[in-house]
Formats: C-alpha cells, structure tokens, sequence
C-alpha cells in the first residue's frame, strides 16, 4: 500500500518564535510542506528549512483565500500523495483554530494526525501584559467567547462575565459596539474594567485599558487592529501600567 503522509496541527503560538514549543519548532524546522494562516508571524515562517514549500492559506474578516473545505482537502490530498504536512495556526489549533474540522476531515479520510498545542492568544495575552486571568482575591473563572461569529446578539453570555470572572473575547475588534452593549445589557456594570491587548507578544504590542461603556470609543479612538483581545474584569485594573511592562525579548533580531 501507498505510505501515507502524517497531517500536523501544530499552534505556532501568539507571535514571538521564543514561545513555540520545541515540538512544534522542531516540526517546523524539518517539514517539506507547511500551510499556514495569516496569524503565523513571519519570524516563525523564518525558521522553515529554505527549500520547504509554504503555503499561505489566509483567512481575514472580509476575504477568504480559502475555503475551509478547500484547506482541508487540500491537506488531505498531500497526505494522501505521501507528504507530511504541517498545519501551521495562531495560538492553539484547538482554540477557535478550526483544528477540529481539520483533524475531522483527516480521520474521514483515514489520514493519521498529530496535534501539537499552542500558547493561545488569551495566555500569550495575558503573560505580555502581566494580566492574571485567574487571581485568589478577584476571579476563578475564565471563558474564552468568539466576539465575531454566526448571531452574536442570540449568544448567552450571561454568568461569563461579572464580579470573580474573567471574560476573553477573541475575534472582538469590529464587534465591540455590540459586545459592550450585550454586556451591560445582561446587566454588567458600565465601569467594569477592561483592557484590549492588540499584537500580543509582539514586538508592536499595544495594551489599552478602559472600562466597559467606553469599549467603543476605545477601540476607534485607538484604532486598534486585528489580532486583539479584549479581556474584561477586575483583574484588567490590577495589572501593571504598560510602562512597567518588560516584553520578552522578541527573537526577531536575533534570527536575522
Ligand atoms: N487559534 C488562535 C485564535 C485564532 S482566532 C489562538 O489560540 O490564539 C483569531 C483571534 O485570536 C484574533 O482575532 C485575536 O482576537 C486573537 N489573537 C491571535 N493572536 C493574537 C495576538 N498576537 N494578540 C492579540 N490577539 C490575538
């Protein structure tokens, strides 16, 4: 029988190449065939063999290079022919990543997988700006919610967010007029805190706090950009002013 080539789904992480895994560098560094979304930085593209084939399979807001069903037959198809692939994504695949449909299509078409885990952007997030997501004295709850998605205003987010709880929305830049009004509506308290963190554990990263009737006017007075998060509770206002911030050193220059 035919050998049958192994799809990788491997979580490049938040941006800077120092928080890879040595599995998923490892991968990286010696695969053939990478296909990746328009979340991997080019730092971490930058650590492929020279004569690897990349394959950018950008997906943003308003334009789909690919269709998802397009993404996944084409990496069975590889599979298939003998290659290994690996599946580059932002963050964790498994973390609105669509890894699942992925591994899905694979199992469908007898295709073995391996899923390699990443740091998503919350806990790249959170680390970058010093932000608990978690803390003994104000929260032991934390979601993760997709801020753009099918029938936002129909989502129950109710208990998600509020005192001792910790809200990440993801996918919330565009959104956040409606995000802030969904809130308050469920009864959060205008003046909760809240901070957007845009380009994390980048070397352009921006941390941005605020409280919750001032999303909006936040996020355009700022311009804030694609990829951000809004985090909101209390433990947004304990976190340290971004001054006091020491970014991990980005392995940026050090690659070139
Ligand atoms: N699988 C990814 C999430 C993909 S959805 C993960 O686990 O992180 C894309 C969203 O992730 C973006 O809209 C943004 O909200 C968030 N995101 C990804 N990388 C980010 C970064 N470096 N800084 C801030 N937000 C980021």
């Amino acid at each position: 029988m035919a050998k049958v080539g192994t799809i990788y789904l491997v979580g490049a992480g938040p941006g800077d190449p120092e928080l890879l895994t040595l599995r998923a560098a490892r991968l990286i560094e010696g695969a053939g065939l990478i296909v990746h979304d328009g979340l991997v930085d080019p730092a971490i593209l930058a650590l492929a063999r020279p004569d690897a084939e990349l394959v950018s399979v950008a997906k943003s807001r308003a334009r789909h290079t690919l269709p998802q069903d397009r993404i996944n037959a084409l990496l069975v198809r590889e599979a298939l022919a003998g290659r290994d692939v690996v599946r580059l994504k932002g963050g964790d695949p498994l973390v609105f990543g669509r890894g699942g449909e992925e591994a899905e299509a694979a199992q469908a078409a007898g295709v073995p997988v391996e899923i390699v885990p990443g740091i998503s952007a919350a806990n790249g997030a959170a680390a970058a700006a010093q932000i608990a997501l978690t803390h003994r004295d104000a929260s032991s709850i934390v979601s993760f919610v997709a801020g753009q998605c099918k029938g936002l205003t129909e989502q129950d987010w109710s208990g998600l967010a509020g005192k001792g709880r910790t809200l990440v929305i993801y996918m919330g830049v565009k959104t956040a007029p409606l995000i802030a009004e969904k809130l308050m509506e469920d009864g959060l308290a205008p003046e909760t805190p809240l901070a957007v963190i845009e380009n994390a554990a980048r070397p352009q990263m921006r941390v941005l706090r605020g409280l919750l009737a001032g999303l909006p006017e936040l996020v355009s007075r700022e311009s804030v950009i694609s990829p951000a998060l809004i985090v909101i509770g209390e433990v947004t206002a304990r976190s340290p002013a971004d001054g006091d911030l020491a970014l991990t050193k980005i392995a940026l220059e050090a690659m070139q």
